[in-house]
């Protein structure tokens, strides 16, 4: 280890010790650039991680993968950074995790060039080497969906569906909470879709673009069984322009904060939920997010008799239908106090309420076709079920 490593493990020894007895927000590392003189690596992109970077050699670096605060904190080690190589030889980068263990597999991308790198990850999983060819590009720990590119899908749905996208209200940082309705907007049942409390998991948010498109284009068919959606894709945009792993600016995990509403971005939908007119009421919430399978969490024997019909109708007996995308429907009842989205709409609103899991790991394109047949069966399910 270098003078420089050196120098910033003990920085950082000294950060995190501070970071203990302090309140929130507390930012762990400030992203820095390394440079030699021929190769630049940089993380100074909405989505670059919360990392801290190494010269080792001419053409080696290490990168420390850190958390936004202390531990405890979920174990989704999110990196992301770019660089530029002169020459032709490729460049090793290591990547060190704090906090955490390697969890997911390099995805480099110049232009319109994207693929997986190859990885060498030690036994213990606290570091992955990987070479990069020369040239320039992005490196990330999944595909890089920002808080922009959330934005254009916005956009590319208000066109379809001519709406607006609307503010339901403003992150620590001041960036828009955004969401659009699909549906006429005095149908009686509403379908609230949610995605991205948490910054890595970018397979749940690949999945509800799909459920979305495909809600989208059956917005007539929606209303006719008097239903309508609202798609809040981007919950936690903070998290995801500053690179987190789990919490939002407030060092706070929005998946734990339902009931208590400490956090302007829970806040901001519990509010517009809050004025919406007596004659319409939330009929289910789906939640999306990212784990080590594909899999629903949904409500254990607290189910009403209507709330498990519901749930045979929509996913029941489809757990091997989709070809690359099987899954598994998790009962679980409400943990008092957990402050999940999905026990929180249940409790409240006496409604189905799922946490839609889809794997690290997924086929993109199996995730994508699976979510636009479960938002078909959604609609199906909807216009059959307890009318
Ligand atoms: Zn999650």
């Amino acid at each position: 280890m270098g003078i420089a490593a050196r120098y910033l493990w003990a920085g950082l020894a000294l950060t995190l010790g501070a970071c203990a007895q302090s309140p929130p927000p507390a930012v762990v590392a400030q992203s820095s650039t390394c440079r030699t003189a021929s190769v630049m690596l940089a993380f100074d992109f909405d989505g670059a991680s919360q990392a801290q970077c190494a010269v080792i050699g001419e053409r080696a670096f290490t990168v420390l993968v850190t958390p936004e605060h202390a531990p405890p904190i979920n174990p989704s080690p999110w990196y992301a950074f770019r660089y530029e190589a002169d020459g032709a030889a490729p460049v090793s980068v290591t990547l060190r995790y704090l906090g955490g263990s390697h969890r997911y597999a390099p995805k480099w991308r110049s232009g319109d060039v994207a693929r997986n790198l190859p990885v060498t990850v030690s036994d213990n999983g606290a570091e992955a080497s990987i070479e990069l060819p020369a040239g320039k590009a992005v490196v990330t720990a999944q595909e890089l969906i920002a808080p922009s590119d959330t934005r254009a899908d916005l956009l590319r749905w208000s066109k379809m569906l001519r709406t607006a996208p609307f503010t339901l209200g403003r992150s620590h940082d001041g960036r828009p909470i955004e969401a659009i309705r699909i549906g006429r907007q005095d149908a009686p049942r509403l379908v609230v879709l949610m995605g991205r409390q948490h910054p890595p998991e970018v397979t749940g948010a690949i999945a509800m673009q799909a459920f979305v498109d495909a809600l989208a284009e059956r917005a007539d068919a929606l209303s006719a069984v008097e239903v309508q959606v609202l798609v809040v894709p981007m919950l936690n945009p903070d998290g995801v322009a500053r690179g987190h792993w789990r919490a939002n600016r407030g060092a706070v995990d929005l998946n734990r904060d339902w009931g208590d509403f400490t956090q302007p971005e829970t806040r901001a939908v519990k509010a517009w939920l809050d004025a919406l007119p007596e004659s319409v009421h939330p009929a289910l919430m789906v939640d999306f997010h990212s784990t080590a399978r594909n899999l629903f969490y949904v409500q254990g024997d607290e189910a009403s008799p209507a709330q498990a019909r519901f749930l045979a109708a929509w996913l029941g007996g489809r757990e091997k239908a989709f070809s690359g995308y099987p899954f598994t429907i998790e009962p679980r009842n409400a943990n008092p106090g957990s402050g999940t989205a999905k026990n929180w709409f249940h409790a409240s609103y006496a409604i189905p309420a799922y946490t839609y899991e889809v794997a690290d790991t997924a086929d993109r394109d199996a995730a994508r076709s699976a979510a636009r047949e479960l938002a078909a069966g959604l609609l199906a399910a909807l216009a059959g079920v307890d009318r």
